[in-house]
């Protein structure tokens, strides 16, 4: 190691749904420091989401300016940015004076739901679904940026002449940080759109015309890694390389060193994200998962599969909230660990519906199995054991549609706290389940992406190296068992289903 290179350091700006991080590494790719600010959630309507872009930008560049401090480390021993961000964010913005010309409206936000139902009647969802490797929805961006155009006559026509740009928050954090020089995003986030044709790696013609959205208003699409431009000195506090850029999602895939392809990890938090690498070609879902661009790194393209569980943490709070069987999440690994399985009860937390690979929008939650013996403690296993049978759907889909076959799964995410949880994890795949000793593994891939592009590391490799304080979880199950458990549950998950009328 040079000794230059021990003074230097990555900055990694992570920019949530709900706070803005800045974490520093040092060139061991550990965290030296970190800050975060939240800021506003606007709810104008039920259903619809929106968040101040300026403040968005106004509290990632005080965290920025905070974890620098915290680390002691100057801004011109920065060696390079990278940035991670909540993904199909939609901000339009005026080109000339740098105001947002809307809210941003949110991933979240179901504000075009009737719009997605519109197109999908209309016959859109497959030509949408070859080229973007999405399924219609509100949460990407195309309908958002859409709505906004749609709700001024003036907004349309600023758009028209060429007036306005538009970004997801990547974009907008980089023309922010580049004084309004660089108008770009990342493979990643160009593939949240719903614009964007991951076959050919460009803008699609034809979907932009279908959203009435003019391309001189979209960034130039560039790689994940690699040095798009400079800071500018007055805002940064010095001429520092953005080198990095991925959505969230991808961020965590490469923070995880999930490099190769049948590789995956999954973030356990409100729900469940789960990533799989499945190599140089987009692998088309027969399950309902998303196809998307896992990064582009020099002229390598890797592609992942994407699935979500929409219920998991979140099941956790509702036991402690609405039943009050629990103080707090901690004890649901307790109370789990004290009985010796759950007694023959499932739970299917289906309730907002079900996701992958049932899709069931009139599913809803559901309890079988009750006995007169039933305790909490069963309860709360079985919420815990929902997490676990939930991811085991996504990744037997994801392994379906691939033909790939998990060797181990990285784990990220507050619930993976719960040994518990880990372990029946790993029981319950066949699989070993791996935790990582710093979980922000968002933050960390947007600085191993940064970082590789300016040479602060040398390659892949000298980061797998960083990555070995880990704990494993090893399965430990019969496999006769596994499959009776699981069988168990899918006989629950399909018997919640249709359970509302449409
Ligand atoms: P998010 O980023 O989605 O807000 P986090 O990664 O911060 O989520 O994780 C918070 C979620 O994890 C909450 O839903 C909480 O119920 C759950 N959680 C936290 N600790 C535990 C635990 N020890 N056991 C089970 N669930 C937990």
């Amino acid at each position: 190691m040079t000794d230059n290179r021990q003074r230097s350091f990555v900055v990694a700006l992570d920019q949530g749904t709900t706070s803005s991080r800045a974490i520093v590494y040092d060139s061991s790719a550990r965290a030296v420091a970190a800050d975060h600010l939240p800021f506003a959630q606007h709810y104008p309507e039920p259903g619809h989401v929106e968040h101040d872009a300026q403040e968005i930008w106004q509290t990632q560049l005080q965290a920025l300016h905070g974890a620098l401090q915290k680390a002691g480390v100057s801004p011109a021993e920065v060696r390079a940015v990278g940035i991670t961000n909540q993904r199909e964010t939609t901000v339009i913005w005026d080109k000339a004076t740098g105001e947002p010309v809307h809210h941003a409206i949110v991933w979240q936000c179901r504000r075009t739901a009737g719009r997605c139902d519109e197109l999908r009647l209309a016959g859109h969802g497959g030509l949408i679904r070859e080229k973007t490797g999405l399924v219609v929805d509100a949460y990407f961006s195309a309908t958002k940026a859409e709505w906004i155009l749609q709700k001024s006559p003036d907004v349309a026509a600023r758009a028209k002449r060429g007036e306005l740009l538009f970004g997801t928050i990547d974009t907008w954090l980089v023309w922010k940080l580049t004084g309004g020089k660089l108008h770009i995003t990342d493979v990643t986030n160009a593939s949240r759109t719903m614009l964007f044709n991951i076959h050919t790696l460009d803008w699609d013609d034809e979907l932009l015309a279908l959203f009435g959205i003019p391309r001189a208003m979209l960034p130039e699409v560039r790689g994940s890694s690699e040095v798009y431009g400079m800071t500018d000195a007055a805002i940064f506090g010095a001429e520092v390389p953005i080198a990095g850029i991925a959505g969230d999602q991808q961020a965590a895939l490469f923070g995880q060193g999930c490099f190769e392809k049948g590789m995956a990890k999954n973030t356990y938090g409100t729900g469940c994200f789960l990533l799989m690498n499945t190599g140089d070609r987009p692998t088309k879902s027969e399950h309902g998962l998303l196809t998307t661009v896992a990064w582009k790194v020099g002229d390598e393209v890797q592609y992942a599969l994407e699935g979500s569980v929409f219920i998991a943490g979140a099941g956790v709070q509702w036991l402690r909230d609405e039943l009050r069987i629990l103080e707090d999440a901690a004890e649901s690994e307790r109370l789990a660990g004290s009985v010796p399985d759950a007694g023959g009860v499932y739970i299917v937390p289906a309730f907002t519906g079900l996701g992958a690979p049932y899709w069931d929008a009139y599913a809803r939650g559901s309890i079988f199995g009750l006995t007169r013996d039933t305790s909490r403690a069963h309860i709360a296993r079985a919420m815990l054991e929902a997490i676990a049978y939930q991811t085991r759907d996504v990744l037997d889909a994801m392994q379906a549609d691939s033909g790939l076959t998990i060797k181990r799964l990285l784990v990220d995410g507050g619930a993976t706290q719960n040994g518990f949880l880990m372990q029946f994890q790993a029981d319950l795949l066949g699989t070993v389940v791996v935790s990582p000793a710093h979980h922000e593994s968002t933050a960390r891939g947007a600085a191993f992406l940064a970082g590789l592009a300016v040479g602060f590391w040398a390659s892949r490799d000298e980061l797998l190296a960083a990555l070995t304080d880990q704990t494993a979880f090893a399965p430990q199950m019969e496999q006769a068992e596994r499959e009776k458990l699981y069988a168990g549950w899918k006989r629950a998950a399909e018997r919640s289903q249709g359970w509302i009328s449409p």
